[in-house]
């Protein structure tokens, strides 16, 4: 059973996440303070953390962080009532995988919980890394490297990854990418897309400079999308 922990101060907020997800087969441990919440991290391990972004002893973009370093693979969704996209982006750069705006319907975000928890799932025909110039992709291990150098990616940036490297050289609309990496219902901004595709980039290129090799690219395609290309 996929295991959830909610941080969430608001109590009818926080007892509707709790009831509707335990009512869709999830177990769900709910915590009000951002200290509650590291704390439960440092105990076991969730496959899917939903969190406020105003909690009342700490920043939810700080706890992201901070949550990050315990949990460097869980999905982290963020719950927001500021629509200012500044606040937006910098909670997906503190670690945030996803953000919901309140209010949200219980349907969007069972949906979002479940396309999520898909991914992370393993699938087979994935035994063979994809390979492309210097950048190894592991679908199955779920690792990523240029050259000999690692690169530590969070799951929706090896999500990313993964979907541009399963069609190489191949231009990717940003809906199209939004919808496979995000949610298959997903429509709205793209702001999470540029967001992660900005993070690979500096992560892969850290990479390749420590190795020594030609750093993959991924092209912007103006009014269209992304491509990778082989370096
Ligand atoms: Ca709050």
């Amino acid at each position: 059973m996929p295991r959830i922990l909610v941080v969430e101060d608001d109590e009818p907020i926080g007892r509707l996440l709790e009831s509707g997800l335990r009512a869709n087969g999830y177990e769900v441990v709910w915590e009000r303070t951002a200290r509650g919440a590291l704390q439960q991290c440092v105990i076991a391990g969730f496959d899917l953390i939903m969190l406020d972004l105003g909690l009342p002893d700490l920043d939810g973009v700080e706890l992201s962080r901070e949550l990050r370093l315990v949990q460097p693979s869980t999905v982290i969704v963020m719950l927001t009532a500021r629509r200012d996209e500044m606040d937006v982006v910098a909670g997906l750069e503190s670690g945030a995988d996803d953000y919901l705006t309140k209010p949200f319907g219980m349907v969007e975000l069972l949906a979002r919980v479940r396309a999520h928890l898909r991914r992370m799932a393993p699938t087979d025909d994935r035994a063979t890394p994809v390979r492309l110039g210097s950048l190894r992709v592991d679908l199955s291990a779920r690792t990523c490297a240029v050259g000999e150098v690692e690169v530590p990616l969070r799951t929706k940036e090896f999500d990313l990854l993964a979907r541009l490297a399963r069609d190489p050289g191949k231009a990717l609309t940003r809906e199209q990418l939004m919808s496979d990496v995000w949610d298959e219902n997903w429509f709205g901004s793209t702001k999470t897309l540029d967001v992660h595709i900005a993070a690979l980039r500096r992560k892969l290129g850290a990479a390749a400079t420590a190795d020594g090799s030609p750093a993959p690219v991924i092209a912007t395609l103006r009014g269209h999308g992304y491509r990778l290309e082989s370096s």
